[in-house]
């Protein structure tokens, strides 16, 4: 790289720094200089014009990362949009022997008020310990394979194991645990219907003991103070333990007398076809009506090939909480009050749109682009701008866009979801 101050040499606008409308112009036979000036005060070829350079200090890992946010595009509007990223990079991590976990909720992202995320790894035989909380939880798998465990609101027992893209869904105040499997334990993404969650706001079982009169829990299980004196002092949160034996013996166990629950509080993602697929990609949606134990989140799973388009639209009924699997993104949300922002995502990001916000994501890398939409919703919805174009009067739409008929003709009919580069 020169060393000239030059930070947008590598913007994918363009080797000379400069906007789309002026490389066409250039194309048509401008100069480059006269482009420029055609695109007002948007600066220009660093080289040539000093208000594109950057010569002070400069983060080298984290802007070439951030060129929206560097060097946005020109549609981008100067007055702010409230950051919508958070990089699960920035979280800290809490470390035990057997996992570790990490949050991103309203504290850590103000926008992302009615959901929250919390990344956790399990070892083989690792444990979760068992627990419950106010919000609902909802999970995606990661990697490897876990075992979960509840029980439903009549006391009846759930075990069951799962693995990479499957989903799991505790309600509020069910109580559940999760324990990696061999060979190599599990990661998971949960999801939680609460912006203001916290993974450090919830009701352990150790802690619980640990803060009960040991007189009242010899009375309440009716076994001697004695046989409880090793009971734990302090939470475990997660702790290593041996791998649990087969599946259908914890199962028979758990259900005891009482017999299993009737109730699915897992989805095996995979199982079903794509909800929607063209030649850029495809998207599983997965909500209350296929996962019936989702009472409260919707998720949509999408994936776009390179150059493809998650094409403009908006939802209606939520808020869209998303997380960065796997490729690299753009983003553009369309505020209101004539503002807008374009940020850079890959894998581990955390991304927000409110609700009703226009958007798309673009795959800007030269792989798979892999991404989870996240509701808080029984249902998942959204309004595609194409779809809607072509489906008002088209002599009030050509009057709005100065378009001629064959424009306005060929642009889709229906929703692709996912539309080609
Ligand atoms: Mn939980
Ligand atoms: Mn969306």
């Amino acid at each position: 790289m020169e060393n000239d101050g030059n930070k947008n040499q590598f913007s994918r606008r363009g080797f000379l720094g400069v906007g789309s409308a002026a490389l066409a112009a250039v194309a048509g036979g401008l100069s480059v200089s006269s482009a420029i000036a055609q695109e007002g005060q948007q600066p220009g070829n660093p080289r040539t014009d000093r208000s594109a350079s950057d010569p002070g200090p400069t983060n080298n890992g984290l802007d070439p990362q951030n060129l929206d946010s560097a060097w946005p595009p020109a549609t981008d509007s100067k007055s702010l949009v409230q950051t919508f990223k958070y990089p699960f990079s920035f979280a800290n991590k809490r470390t035990y022997k057997g996992g570790w976990s990490r949050e991103v909720t309203v504290r850590e992202l103000a926008v992302s008020k009615s959901l929250a995320g919390v990344n956790m790894r399990l070892t083989a035989g690792g444990v979760r310990e068992l627990h419950w909380h106010t919000a609902d939880e909802w999970a995606f798998v990661l990697y490897g394979s876990a075992r979960i465990t509840a029980i439903d609101r009549d006391g009846k027992s759930f075990v069951a194991d799962v693995k990479k893209n499957d989903l799991w869904y505790f309600p509020s105040g069910i109580p559940h645990s999760i324990q990696g499997l061999e060979p190599d334990g599990t990661e998971f993404m949960l999801v939680f219907d609460d912006g203001d969650f916290s993974e450090s706001e919830t009701v352990l079982l150790s802690d619980s003991v640990a803060h009960l009169p040991p007189e009242i829990l010899s009375k309440n299980f009716g076994v001697s103070q004695l046989a409880l004196k090793n009971l734990p002092k302090h939470e475990l949160f997660i702790f290593q333990t041996a791998v649990p034996g087969p599946l259908e013996a914890d199962q028979k166990a758990a259900a005891g007398a009482l017999g299993k629950s009737s109730t699915d509080f897992a989805f095996r993602t995979m199982e079903m076809p794509p909800t929607k697929r063209t030649k850029s990609g495809e998207v599983r949606i997965v909500d209350s009506s296929t996962f019936k134990a989702s009472t409260n989140v919707a998720m949509a799973m999408v994936t776009v090939r390179p150059g493809g388009l998650r094409e403009l639209h908006w939802h209606p009924n939520a808020d869209e909480w998303q997380y960065y699997i796997t490729g690299k993104a753009r983003m553009t949300v369309v505020s209101t009050g004539n503002r807008a922002r374009t940020m850079d995502f890959q894998e581990g990001d955390v991304g927000y749109v409110q609700k009703t916000l226009l958007h798309y994501i673009e795959n800007t890398g030269n792989s798979d682009l892999v991404f989870l939409e996240m509701f808080k919703s029984s249902f998942y919805q959204d309004l595609s701008l194409s779809e809607w174009l072509a489906h008002t009067p088209p002599e009030l739409v050509m009057a709005h866009l100065n378009i001629d008929r064959a424009t306005l003709d060929a642009i889709p009919r229906d929703e692709l979801v996912v539309v080609p580069g």
